[in-house]
């Protein structure tokens, strides 16, 4: 089997603080992180591989700077891994994002299934994982939250707002994983040592069969027109009593709201 996982390399968005004075986000000394939930959809590629055997390549579109978070994919288990990078990319937006990986994953060649998160927590847009899949005109499955091997067919578990589904689908399959589908193992001590003296392939665009129009700030349609830090609704009400009575506090508060 071999698989392809989609990470992007994000600010810890729970380590970012706002200046106070002028409203924006303290971007300095933030640490970066894999996506979360790439990292549930690594982990569930290092499940399959441990099961039926498999070759894992994770694969990022940022600057060098993420061949960090590669770094730690191959400590988890993963077997390659390539940086997508070039001042090509600049400026992209998800439609330019997902046709430079699309780009690239055909030129790995042949794959059974491409993983990617839900979701980014910095960009937060979902797109990018199905758009992926509609550039390679393969079948998607989002919000996956069990992936079982049934012969020559994956049943997918897909999450609902109120139950879930059962696909039954074949590969080659583009898949987006969400906190559910599993716990992400650590990095392994082997592999920590093995990593760092893995080569990171790089790919640029001179790589890649996509016309450089359809890439970055001249391949991307979107257009933000006004962006803004959300403001502090208030300093909030702390409630401090024994549990019954707060739960029934609560519970007045928010009929008195018509929140239930
Ligand atoms: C006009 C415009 C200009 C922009 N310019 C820049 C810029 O110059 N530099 C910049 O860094 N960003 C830029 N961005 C943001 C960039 O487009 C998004 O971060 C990127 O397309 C991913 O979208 P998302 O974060 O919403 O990911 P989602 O669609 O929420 O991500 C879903 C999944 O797709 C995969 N994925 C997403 N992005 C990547 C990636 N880069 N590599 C590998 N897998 C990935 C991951 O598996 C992720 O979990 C720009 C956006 C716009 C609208």
């Amino acid at each position: 089997m071999k698989i392809i996982v989609c990470i992007k390399q994000v600010p810890d968005t729970t380590a970012v603080r706002i200046d106070p004075k002028t409203g924006t986000l303290i971007r300095e000394g933030v640490p970066s992180i894999i996506n979360p939930e790439d990292k549930n959809a690594l982990e569930e590629a290092l499940v399959l591989k441990d099961k039926y055997g498999a070759s894992i390549t994770v694969i990022s579109m940022g600057p060098l700077q993420a061949k960090d978070a590669l770094r730690e994919a191959l400590a988890m288990g993963a077997d390659d891994a390539v940086l997508v990078t070039d001042r090509a990319f600049a400026g992209a937006d998800t439609l330019a994002t997902s046709k430079a990986l699309a780009g690239v994953i055909n030129k790995l060649g042949d794959f059974d299934i491409i993983f990617a998160g839900r979701q980014a927590i910095d960009g937060d847009t979902a797109q990018v994982g199905p758009e992926i899949a509609e550039h390679l005109q393969i079948p998607q499955v989002t919000y996956v939250q069990e992936v079982k091997v049934e012969g020559d067919e994956l049943h997918i578990n897909r999450a609902l707002e109120d139950g879930y589904e059962i696909i039954k689908v074949k590969s080659p399959v583009l898949l987006t994983a969400i906190k559910e589908l599993n716990a992400p193992r650590y990095m392994h001590a082997q592999y920590i040592f093995d990593s760092a003296d893995k080569e990171i392939k790089i790919m640029t665009a001179d790589d890649i069969d996509v016309d450089k129009s359809e890439l970055g700030l001249s391949g991307s349609p979107t257009k933000v027109k006004k962006s803004m830090t959300k403001e502090a609704k208030g300093q909030g009400e702390v409630i401090n009593m024994p549990v019954q009575e707060a739960v029934s506090y609560l519970l007045k508060k928010m009929k008195e709201k018509h929140y239930i």
